[in-house]
């Protein structure tokens, strides 16, 4: 069994990660523009009308800005939660969006993926982050995420390879030229992830079998790539941790693929 795992984009300006086996192939979250999707799966070997599912985590523009066109024009299955596919519909352009309804918490199959949603703190209305499995292989998946919770801390071990957010550094948001409120709001407990919270999460995890780790969703304006990596690598490094390779993902184009063989 071999799960391979790619960033199509990464950022405020669209979100969305490839993983698929041999006869699965899925993306979690579409917040490119169909488009730039389809090319970008060409890109990594893939195409758009091969893909089996799309699950989505949260109702943010960044997250489903793709998901009406890819599903009528390549055929693709959405899936959302409740809450989530509430709050979509809610919006007119995205009218006629078909949505596959799963439950919080309740593991579900597509194909030989098993994937397991689980609630995040952000804010939005049901907003979750996702392990895949494949056999005995599992990725992480969890942007736009507040705080650290221990429900996250526990989905996340065990997990080979771990999508995590790098949202900001403390420092760089502090001195931003952002209204005081939004920076309230993205440092907040339903806002998203520092480099250092995050890499905090990761040391602590990393001794159970983390192998690959991808640096997602940093701000343009609060972080760089620089920042977000020597924030995790002085960390992990200093945990002892030497066998996680960091990559980052970004806005401008795929992140490096990843075949995770078990
Ligand atoms: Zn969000
Ligand atoms: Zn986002």
């Amino acid at each position: 069994m071999t799960l391979k795992l790619c960033l199509l984009g990464s950022g405020s300006s669209g979100n969305c990660t490839f993983i698929g086996t041999g006869t699965t192939r899925i993306l979690i979250d579409a917040g490119l523009s169909a488009r730039k999707t389809a090319e970008r799966l060409t890109e990594i070997g893939e195409r758009a009308e091969e893909i089996n599912a799309i699950c989505v985590s949260h109702e943010h523009g960044d997250h489903i800005a793709g998901i009406r066109v890819l599903q009528k024009n390549h055929g693709i299955p959405v899936y959302a939660n409740g809450g989530t596919l509430d709050a979509i519909l809610r919006d007119s352009k995205q009218a006629g969006l078909e949505c596959r309804r799963f439950t919080t918490g309740a593991p579900f199959a597509i194909g030989d993926l098993m994937i397991e949603p689980f609630s995040v703190p952000h804010d939005a209305y049901e907003p979750v982050g996702f392990v895949v499995r494949a056999g005995a292989l599992s990725v992480g998946v969890v942007t736009d995420i507040g705080v650290v919770t221990g429900l996250v801390r526990e989905k996340l071990r065990k997990c080979q390879a771990v999508v995590i957010e790098a949202n900001h550094d403390e420092t760089l948001l502090h001195e931003a030229a952002r209204p005081w409120s939004l920076k309230q709001r993205i440092r907040g407990n339903q806002g998203h992830l520092s480099n250092r919270a995050a890499a905090a999460l990761i040391a602590e995890i990393a001794g159970d079998g983390l192998q690959h780790l991808f640096l997602a969703h940093l701000s343009a304006d609060c972080n760089s790539p620089h920042h977000a990596r020597t924030a995790f690598e002085t960390l992990l490094s200093g945990a002892g941790h030497t066998h996680v390779t960091v990559r980052l993902a970004g806005a401008d184009g795929v992140s490096e693929q990843v075949i995770l063989e078990g």
